[in-house]
């Protein structure tokens, strides 16, 4: 049983209510941690901590390959302990290690990259009137508060984490009460960087507690969250008080485009990719599948004797394709929306159900599953349900393929497939989303921006926009003939 503590101020501490949290295996129920539970004092400490550290400490001072050099040293602690951060990663979130495996490989490309952008020269100069010098230099916001959610628990921290640091802030950061064990590892790597004390501090706990104080809190200059929306929205009028500068990355209900001219079988296999990868649980997943009507039919066939073929296991055995849900609530979350979608009118083409035996009984197994017969305003097309559930909605022409793509509140990925390349740049021009693919699906990367229209966020991760997020922007105007205004005539 792992024992999980909170860093805060260089010290690894139990929250001060002496409070518990079990944490679950989702493939099997066993209890594998117990967590520190924090509280608003908690919060509260790690804020001094991360002000002392940046108001007073020499972080936000140090040269640009000082700092660089952190990022560097968590990158290659990220690398030697690969291995074991999946194995981790797998365990409390429950996806299959090849998953795990890839994030723990992107969390240490993201500190590289970000490492990278250090040193690059920045700030601008302008030619301005009454002979003056402009020049606009970029400085650390100050504290930012980083709240993460549990579906990529390790990857999600550093695309804050990383970032952050680079633009040399103080951090008080919190993992998902449902899944603290990687953040805790990424938290004695960094302490292993020689980082100094308060620059980076961990609070575990519940959201409407922790997670409210650090977006209330006056101390908190900046808040990054990645999240549900309603969250999101929550957490925008918690840190209006201070007017905390914010960075939302939300839900989605993406809608995965596919022409009849498409290649069939490599969009069937992206389709499948798009939304069962990480079991329907990750914020850009293909969830809604438009289907050009003609080949509707065929498509649907192919996609289902596919997705009956999916091996659903727990994500330790290497056999495993797709794994377990991450938690009971999310079990009961995805099982509803199903008998919600059945009410609705729209048809199980495959899955439906919880997987039920020896192997599955003790999890949170959800069968690949998916629904035709749609319409688009049923509640299963419209809200994002964030498991392995697809809904196909079908379309005759370009217009009403966008029509559709376009009638959520959320805004975050799409993707078109087709063999004609102005349809589709035609077509993904007009998808209101941050994140597009064309005859591909779900490739993310370090150095491309990550952003959300609409209901689906505001700001950017990842690329220099991600940085710019935790950047201020500053005008120096330099009088070079020294002179008085003259503006007065006493
Ligand atoms: P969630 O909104 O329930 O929780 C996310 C985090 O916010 C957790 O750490 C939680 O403790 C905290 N939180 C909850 N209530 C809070 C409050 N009132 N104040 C402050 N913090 C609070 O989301 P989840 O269920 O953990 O994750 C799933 C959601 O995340 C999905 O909607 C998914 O689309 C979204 N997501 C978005 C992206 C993206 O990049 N756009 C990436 C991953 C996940």
């Amino acid at each position: 049983m792992l024992e999980l503590s909170m860093y805060i101020d260089g010290e690894w501490r139990q929250g001060s209510g002496n409070g518990k949290r079990e944490i679950i295996n989702p493939a099997n129920g066993e209890v594998i941690a117990q967590a520190a539970e924090g509280n608003v004092s908690d919060v509260r400490a790690a804020v001094q901590a991360a002000r002392e550290a940046f108001d007073r400490g020499p972080w936000p001072g140090l040269s640009a390959e000082e700092r660089a050099g952190y990022l560097l040293k968590a990158a290659a602690k990220i690398d030697e302990r690969h291995d074991e951060l999946a194995a981790l990663e797998t365990l409390d979130n429950g996806k299959p290690l090849r998953e795990a495996g890839y994030d723990v490989s992107d969390a240490a490309a993201c500190f590289r990259y970000y490492a990278g952008l250090i040193p690059a020269p920045h700030g601008e100069t302008y030619t301005v009137p009454d002979n003056m010098q402009a020049m606009v230099i970029r400085e650390p916001i100050g504290v930012c508060g980083l709240i993460v959610p549990w579906n990529y628990p390790l990857l999600m921290s550093v695309w804050k984490i990383a970032p952050a640091l680079a633009a040399g802030n103080a951090i008080v950061y919190k993992p998902s009460e449902l899944t603290p064990v990687t953040a805790t590892k990424l938290f004695e790597i960094l302490e292993e960087t020689g980082l100094p004390k308060g620059v980076a501090n961990m609070v575990m706990g519940a959201g409407e507690t922790v997670g409210n104080e650090i977006a209330v809190s006056h101390g908190v200059d900046m808040i990054s969250f990645t999240g549900g929306t309603d969250t999101g929205r929550r957490i925008m009028k918690a840190a209006s008080g201070n007017m905390k500068k914010i960075s939302l990355e939300l839900g989605g209900k993406s809608p995965n485009i596919i022409f009849a001219d498409a290649d069939f079988e490599s969009a069937v296999d992206y389709a499948l990719f798009g939304i069962y990868a990480g079991a329907g649980q990750i914020c850009s997943a293909g969830s809604r599948i438009l289907v050009e009507e003609s080949i509707k039919d065929a498509f649907v066939a192919r996609f289902t004797e596919r997705a009956n073929k999916i091996r659903v296991g727990a994500g330790g055995d290497p056999e495993t394709e797709m794994g377990p849900l991450v938690s009971q609530e999310q079990l009961d979350k995805v099982l509803r929306y199903i008998e919600i979608g059945k009410a609705e009118g729209a048809e199980i083409a495959c899955g439906g159900f919880r997987l039920t035996g020896r192997d599955y009984d003790n999890g949170f197994f959800v069968a690949p599953t998916a629904f035709i017969d749609t319409e688009p305003g049923m509640r299963i097309v419209q809200e994002e349900i964030f498991g392995p559930v697809a809904v196909f909605q079908t379309f005759r022409d370009e217009t009403e393929a966008v029509r559709l793509a376009n009638e959520t509140k959320y805004g975050l990925a799409g993707a078109v497939f087709t063999k004609d390349a102005a349809r589709a740049m035609r077509v993904i021009k007009k998808v209101r989303a941050g994140i597009t693919w064309v005859n591909t699906y779900h490739g993310t990367y370090n150095e491309a921006p990550w952003h959300g229209y609409k209901q689906s966020g505001i700001g950017s991760s990842l690329g220099t926009y991600g940085l710019d997020e935790f950047l201020e922007t500053k005008q120096i105007n330099f009088n070079l003939d020294g002179g008085p205004s003259g503006w007065f005539s006493g």
